[in-house]
């Protein structure tokens, strides 16, 4: 090989291997860091109180505002920007087949009472970041993206559930936390209650529908673990059972004679906790309430109504704690002489996520050299609702010290970058399949 023949066998060595870090891993680009912890920090600014946290109540002032500040970061990030007759904000960004149904990613912005600076947040602007960082690096997509974010999560997932056609005229009188209903409070944000209908979207109208989220749990954090991929969103099951025995003197009634619904109920208490840990896996059942009647010391409780709830992510598993608990409360019945009725108050079915959407995460933090762990979600999200149009995945990011819906919540800058590189790749991943 001569000399010239070397350098230019080299230079094409050069520009090969070149065009294959460009075309593999390092052609992706990065979130920037800096922008989006500034843009969390610019948010924060709506809604703020003194503890640290925000009171950014779906409906409020500091709603109204911070939805102004997340649509000025939209359009900045290049994205057409817009708000539907539910009032959840949609900002778009053409791809190149026009054939095809968008991808939405996004999340919400409102919070509880005394809430804090990261849950839904994180979501929303890690979300407007991965749409501005392709933008400004000239990534197209073919499906269209679609950042969204949705109205009122935390006051029973209303943007949501507007759009897979759920919400109903009746829940529109209900009063929110902001002191409007729900049907006011969506004329307040620029929504058009009268046309909820134009909301709905089809099943096949979207590609599908990506969520980062912190964890709002401490199992990330203490396992030391950056990227939790989401199994599904737990279904949860609530009924109010009520027991009922026989009133009488506490002093004359000997201890045979009784019929007492409150030596039923604590029996029946721990007998919820055995069936549910009975068997293998990480469903949970709790009896959180308790009120004994006619509530005296003196009188031997002639009534109790408590509550009974159940999560896990196969419904089937459910029913069948259910169905075992309720053989079991008649057999305390049989030998306590009280009655044991079951009232279902709540059903939210659960809400696996995709499994082809799972793997795509899981390469995703393996292409960024980032540790991750399946686990289900014990709390609700909006894309349990989505789950019903689309394939669904979430992408969890550590919360310091599991704390969550408080000031103290907190997420770190760079696990929260992790979360939205994580985003990026999955989403271009879902893009080209
Ligand atoms: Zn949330």
């Amino acid at each position: 090989m001569s000399d010239m023949n070397r350098r230019q066998f080299s230079a094409a060595l050069a520009v090969t291997a070149g065009a294959l870090v460009l075309g593999r891993r390092q052609a992706l680009p990065l979130v920037n860091q800096a922008r989006l912890a500034e843009h969390l920090n610019g948010l924060a600014e709506f809604g703020k109180n003194p503890q640290g946290g925000v009171s950014r109540v779906a409906y409020s002032d500091a709603d109204v505002r911070g939805r102004e500040y997340v649509m000025g970061l939209m359009r900045k990030a290049g994205l057409d920007v817009s708000v539907d007759a539910a009032g959840n904000i949609s900002g778009k960004h053409k791809g190149t087949d026009k054939t095809l149904p968008p991808l939405l990613f996004g999340s919400h912005i409102d919070s509880v009472p005394e809430g804090g600076n990261y849950d839904g947040v994180v979501g929303s602007l890690g979300a407007i970041e991965v749409a501005q960082t392709l933008i400004e690096k000239n990534i197209a997509t073919r499906h269209p993206l679609e950042v969204i974010i949705f109205q009122n999560e935390e006051g029973g997932l209303i943007g949501s559930r507007a759009m897979d056609g759920e919400l109903t005229e009746k829940e529109l009188d209900l009063v929110s936390r902001s002191g409007k209903t729900i049907r006011d409070g969506i004329k307040f944000i620029g929504g058009d209650p009268g046309r909820l209908t134009s909301v709905r979207r089809e099943r096949g109208s979207i590609a599908a529908y990506l969520e980062l989220h912190i964890e709002q749990g401490g199992i990330l954090a203490s396992e030391k673990i950056d990227i939790g991929i989401v199994e599904g969103i737990v279904g949860i099951n609530w009924w109010d059972v009520e027991i009922s025995g026989f009133a009488n003197h506490a002093g004359t009634t000997p201890m045979n004679q009784r019929h007492d619904a409150l030596l039923a109920a604590a029996k029946f208490i721990e007998v919820v906790n055995k069936v549910v840990t009975s068997v293998p896996g990480r469903q949970v059942g709790t009896v959180g309430r308790i009120q004994a009647l006619p509530g005296a010391p003196n009188v031997i409780p002639g009534k109790v109504v408590l509550s009974l709830e159940l999560r896990d992510l196969d419904a089937k598993k459910i029913n069948s704690l259910y169905e075992q608990i309720r053989v079991a409360a008649q057999e305390i019945a049989n030998a306590s002489g009280t009655r044991f009725e079951f009232k279902e108050i709540n059903l939210n079915l659960p809400a696996p996520t995709s499994q082809k959407i799972r793997d795509l995460i899981a390469e995703s933090a393996l292409d960024l050299h980032l540790t991750a762990k399946t686990m289900p979600s014990g709390a609700g999200h909006d894309a349990q609702d989505m789950a019903r149009l689309t394939d669904v995945g979430m992408i969890f990011v550590p919360s310091i010290g599991g704390i969550s819906h408080s000031p103290k919540e907190y997420s770190r800058p760079e696990d929260i970058a992790n979360g939205a590189n994580v985003l990026l790749r999955t989403l271009l991943k879902l893009d080209r399949w």
